[in-house]
């Protein structure tokens, strides 16, 4: 006697997506594929319901152009909750979709940026750095205080070009506005669909690295530190606790460190138009 192989048991309700068995299901609901607990939902609960059953199971496999733009507009559904599940499923399905579009708008007006831990001196060495950057759009001042040593605040002025570049190059391709997020510096107690992709065993990989990256328990003052003020008035701070400091805040490290590594002539000849 031949089988079919992985069948579910029970009857499949189309509304709820469980696999029931056959006494859940009235005679009509049966046929109908509606079990008996999703036959009392009112339409509209219906409908939810079975909207966010069907994105529930975008995220194992690659979308459709048609289920794109679906997920798409249930991003703005006038249900909560199927908008809510719809902007997860769509961050999870497309990760960078949501970065990228926040780049557009973001320019920064003000960043302050603290170091106080070993970082690679760009040389092949560590060093212990305490140190402070800060840079001012408007004036297109960038400033650098060594706390290790008593030659107080060095800055230099920016073209303006220059400056734009700059702040460009932290938005766009360090991405400092994701930090938090890239470097669980501030993770997401609530993220419920962290708990059924681990319960999948799916993206398990990625939230190893990521508890790696952790942050001990604050004690004493962060390691690296960063303040943020956009032109959009939303502010960002990030601290961390983490001894070493991770790729891309070490990356804004050493770009600071080389606009004050150049003697003052340097400097100069390197902004001849
Ligand atoms: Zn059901």
């Amino acid at each position: 006697m031949s089988k079919k192989k992985n069948r579910p048991h029970g009857h499949y309700c189309k509304i709820c997506g469980e696999y029931k068995a056959n006494e859940k299901f009235s005679g009509k609901g049966h046929a109908a594929h509606i079990c008996k607990a999703c036959s009392r939902l009112s339409a509209a609960e219906k409908a939810d319901a079975m909207a966010i059953n069907r994105m529930m199971g975008f995220p194992m496999r690659r979308l459709s152009d048609g289920e794109k733009k679906w997920l798409q507009a249930k991003m703005y559904d006038k249900s909560p909750e199927v908008a809510d599940t719809a902007r997860e499923i769509y961050n999870i399905c497309f990760p960078y979709a949501e970065r990228n579009a926040m780049k557009k708008q973001l320019i920064i007006n003000t960043l302050s940026f603290e170091v106080h831990t070993e970082v690679y001196d760009g040389y092949g060495d560590m060093e212990l750095a305490d140190r402070r950057f800060t840079i001012d759009r408007k004036s297109r001042v960038l400033t650098m205080t060594d706390f290790c040593t008593d030659s107080g605040e060095q800055s230099v002025t920016l073209e303006g070009r220059e400056m734009s570049k700059l702040l460009r190059y932290i938005v766009h391709t360090l991405e400092i506005f994701m930090w938090e997020q890239d470097y669980c510096l501030n993770p997401d107690e609530d993220d419920f669909f962290t708990d059924i992709l681990l319960g999948e065993g799916i993206y398990e990989d990625d939230l190893e690295e990521k508890e790696e990256a952790l942050p001990a328990e604050p004690e004493g003052r962060p390691s690296w530190q960063v303040h943020i003020e956009y032109s959009s008035h939303t502010v960002q701070d990030i601290s961390s606790y983490v001894e070493c400091l991770p790729e891309r805040p070490e990356e804004l490290y050493l770009t600071f460190m080389e606009y004050f590594e150049l003697d003052e002539d340097d400097f100069e000849s390197g902004f001849r138009f």
